[in-house]
């Protein structure tokens, strides 16, 4: 049985991607932060779902530290690390000359920096196992750009070119490294830029679900955490061996533009 460790797997898409793995029969090291009593019903109710097994690491990502232990930890408890999966992250919406310089640094850290360390101290057992899988949530903001959020669109950049770097870097050690790039999709992380949206510009919220959010949405329709839990479970597979250094929209034809 294959153990994935999910950053910031408490909440929307690392959530998904975590109930996905665990139907697949891929134990599961759940991460992220909340009420520790609601973590430990979703720990629960994931580990009840069938013969995978599911932990909880509260490691936070902006601390090296933390990060190593979160590596260390999973290994010790469910087995060697064989899938990472780099999701947690963090936005914040401002205008560049009002960007709070500790929000940028929290963005790039969690969003960015976060996954090389998790790599650093994944790879080496996935080379010497000779398979491994690591998959980075980037975003469509990862591909093109959208105004006030700098730090974001910065992070996700920079977090494509690490997978391609290290997707050649592990290429003949029988470890892929992909990046999948989402559309909006309806998190917390989504509805909380709603209401400041909405009053910004004064309009509604349906409007800025419709009319902001999806405007670039060719479909306009949210994408799913259970799409992307579909595709990451793919990535994991025989199948997916040869892809490697892919950034993956999954964007309803928003990059098609
Ligand atoms: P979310 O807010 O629902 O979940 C974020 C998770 O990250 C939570 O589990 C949270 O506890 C965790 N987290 C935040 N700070 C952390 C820290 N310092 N240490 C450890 N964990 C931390 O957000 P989401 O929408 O599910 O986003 C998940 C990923 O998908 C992010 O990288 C985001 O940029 C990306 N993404 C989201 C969308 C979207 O529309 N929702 C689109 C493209 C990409």
């Amino acid at each position: 049985m294959k153990t994935a460790i999910i950053t910031g797997s408490t909440s929307g898409i690392g959530l998904g991607i975590a109930e996905a793995f665990v139907e697949a029969g891929i134990n599961v090291m759940l991460n992220g932060f909340g009420d520790a009593d609601a973590i430990e019903a979703t720990r629960a109710r994931l580990d009840g779902l069938g013969d995978a097994r599911v932990g909880y690491h509260g490691a936070d990502m902006t601390k090296a530290d933390e990060i190593a232990d979160l590596i260390a930890q999973t290994e010790a408890d469910l087995g060697p690390c064989d899938i990472l999966v780099n999701n947690a992250g963090i936005q914040h919406v401002a205008p560049v000359e009002e960007f709070p310089a500790a929000k940028w640094d929290a963005i790039i850290a969690i969003n960015m920096t976060s996954a090389f360390h998790t790599i650093r101290h994944a790879l080496p057992g996935m080379k010497a196992r000779k398979f491994g899988r690591i998959i980075n949530i980037a975003s469509a903001h990862g591909l093109v750009a959208s105004p006030y959020k700098s730090a974001y669109v910065t992070a996700k950049h920079g977090i494509i070119g690490l997978t391609k770097t290290i997707a050649l870097e592990a290429a003949e050690h029988g470890v892929t490294v992909n990046a999948v790039c989402p559309g909006y999709v309806l998190t917390p992380l989504v509805e909380s830029q709603i209401p400041d949206t909405a009053k910004a510009r004064g309009i509604s919220e349906e409007a800025v679900k419709r009319d902001v959010l999806l405007a670039a949405q060719a479909t306009k329709e949210f994408v799913t955490v259970d799409q992307l839990g579909a595709l990451c479970v793919f990535l994991t597979s025989d199948a997916a061996a040869q892809m490697t250094g892919t950034a993956l929209p999954v964007d309803g034809g928003w990059t098609a533009h």
